[in-house]
């Protein structure tokens, strides 16, 4: 079994790399906020669920039974990001004249299939905002009942400053002085329904032409997306859960509203470990849905943009993300791109060689130290681009294991197979890249069409009909045409 006590995790919560201790012994709960369904992902968003997904990987690895929950935001969420403007998946659906559950449906569809694409594992559990609203409904009474919060015309909002003089510090994880803001912004003009404008939404009245509305106490109306997060990872991981993670973004006001929720409910911290990943940006500016400085995984991976030079495979953007660390802001861009597809196919390639590496009685070449190092690398806050260059070591050792420089028994060739595997496949989540295997294929393929041109030219039919038999038996079909042969598969 792998040594599991020495990971260390960054926590926003207390801004230090924290040993890594679970709630219970040999389980994990981990929530992660999902997406708000109302548009195509974008490589942003898909960074971020792909650093969470190495640490589900690599919890995993580590023996750990973990239950990873991801919500999906299908309402609430409004334009602001706080509690002004219309529903995001409301505005869609009236825009392109579709049922909002019709918008729901499509975004959330097309974020399955691209993380799939990016090789991540879907969560044990991805509950939606919208089959919650019993429990959202509870949870409001229950902070009405405690004086947290207040009715005001329909709405109910969260009272931060009766939270605060309760003991508690809205603002602890933002590292915000709330009541340095309250006192500064002491506007409210008589028409806002809150007290004070850092008091954030637990329920929203509909407004009449307002589509997506339920029946409560207060009102027809939704729920307020920072309540959503609370009800939905409590539900599924209790009162206190080992980590929660999202975009730094969210920091503020989102998990911060969380935290202020969950305390003012239980009286207990929610979240142990706090996560944040930074920003991809795309030419130095934050990619974003909001500004269009996007680019859709599909117009990347089909070259189908103005921006890059060519069509790169999944696997390949994976690798180039995991070269930076989660906590490090990562600029996309063409060269950097190409640069790491020239580096993933030397890895693939050695990593790939390895069954061919000749074998001697002794090792020179001490495998279990190279292990503990990739360990170390990831027990260091998941550092996957440290991780990465102790790989690029293990590429060095192999074209030197070929050359005959170094040596290795046949006991540690097993070893070292199975560990590159494990790190690559199972802790990255890497597999070689299928244009790359098409690549391959089609140059085979090639080599075998002008052999068999050669038998045929020769009258060496037993040998041309074995090639084209063969290759019959396994699934590829020569076809002979008179610009020459093709095949399929
Ligand atoms: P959204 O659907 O906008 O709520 O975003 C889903 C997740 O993607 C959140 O955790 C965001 O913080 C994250 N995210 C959004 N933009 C970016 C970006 N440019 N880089 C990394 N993560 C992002
Ligand atoms: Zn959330």
């Amino acid at each position: 079994m792998v040594e599991r006590n020495n990971l260390k995790i960054y926590n926003s919560l207390t801004s230090d790399k924290e040993k890594f201790e679970s709630i219970t012994p040999d389980f994990v709960g981990m929530y992660v906020c999902g997406p708000t369904v109302y548009s195509n992902v974008h490589l942003g968003n898909v960074r971020t669920f792909m650093s969470f997904d190495i640490v589900y990987r690599y919890l995993k690895h580590l023996g750990y039974k973990v239950r990873y929950v991801r919500n999906i935001t299908d309402v609430g969420h409004l334009e602001s990001d706080a509690d002004t403007g219309e529903d995001k998946i409301s505005k869609k659906a009236r825009l392109e004249q579709l049922e909002p559950m019709e918008i729901v449906q499509t975004y959330t569809n097309d974020f399955h299939n691209v993380l799939l694409q990016f090789n991540n594992i879907p969560p044990s559990v991805e509950p939606t905002a919208t089959g919650h609203l019993i429990e959202q409904i509870e949870w409001i009474k229950i902070l009405l009942d405690k004086g947290l919060a207040y009715e005001s015309n329909g709405s109910v909002y969260f009272d931060v400053k009766k939270y605060n003089d309760s003991g508690y510090n809205y603002g602890e994880l933002s590292k915000r002085d709330i009541e340095e803001l309250m006192s500064n912004t002491r506007e409210l003009d008589g028409q806002s329904e809150k007290k004070n404008p850092q008091d954030f939404a637990l329920w929203k009245k509909a407004a009449p032409e307002h589509i997506m509305r339920w029946p409560s106490p207060w009102s027809d109306g939704f729920p307020g997306w920072h309540l959503e997060c609370s009800v939905m990872s409590t539900k599924y991981l209790g009162d206190q859960f080992d980590i929660h993670g999202g975009g730094m973004d969210l920091k503020f006001p989102h998990h911060e509203c969380e935290i202020a929720q969950a305390k003012g409910t239980t009286g207990l911290a929610p979240v142990k470990y706090w996560m944040h990943t930074n920003m991809l940006i795309m030419n130095g500016q934050k990619m974003s849905k909001s500004t269009g400085n996007t680019i859709n995984p599909d117009e990347l991976v089909s070259g189908n943009n103005q921006l890059f030079e060519k069509a790169f495979d999944p696997m390949i953007i994976r690798f180039f993300m995991l070269q930076a660390h989660y906590r490090s802001v990562l600029d996309l861009t063409n060269d950097g791109v190409i640069a790491a597809e020239k580096g993933f196919q030397r890895l693939m390639d050695a990593w790939q060689s390895m069954g061919e590496m000749p074998v001697s009685d002794e090792s020179t070449f001490d495998v279990q130290a190279w292990v503990r190092t990739c360990h170390e690398k990831m027990d260091d806050d998941f550092n996957t681009p440290m991780l990465i260059a102790q790989l690029f070591e293990a590429v060095k050792i192999i074209q030197q294991i070929h050359d005959g420089g170094e040596k290795i028994n046949q006991h540690d060739k097993m070893i070292f197979k199975l560990r590159m595997q494990e790190f690559i496949e199972n802790v990255l989540g890497l597999k070689p890249a299928a244009t790359d295997n098409n690549a391959k294929l089609s140059a085979a393929m090639q080599l075998l069409i002008e052999l068999r041109n050669k038998a045929r030219e020769d009258r060496d039919w037993a040998l041309s009909d074995k090639i084209r038999d063969e290759l019959a038996a396994n699934g590829i079909v020569l076809k002979d045409g008179k610009s020459g042969t093709t095949y399929t598969v």
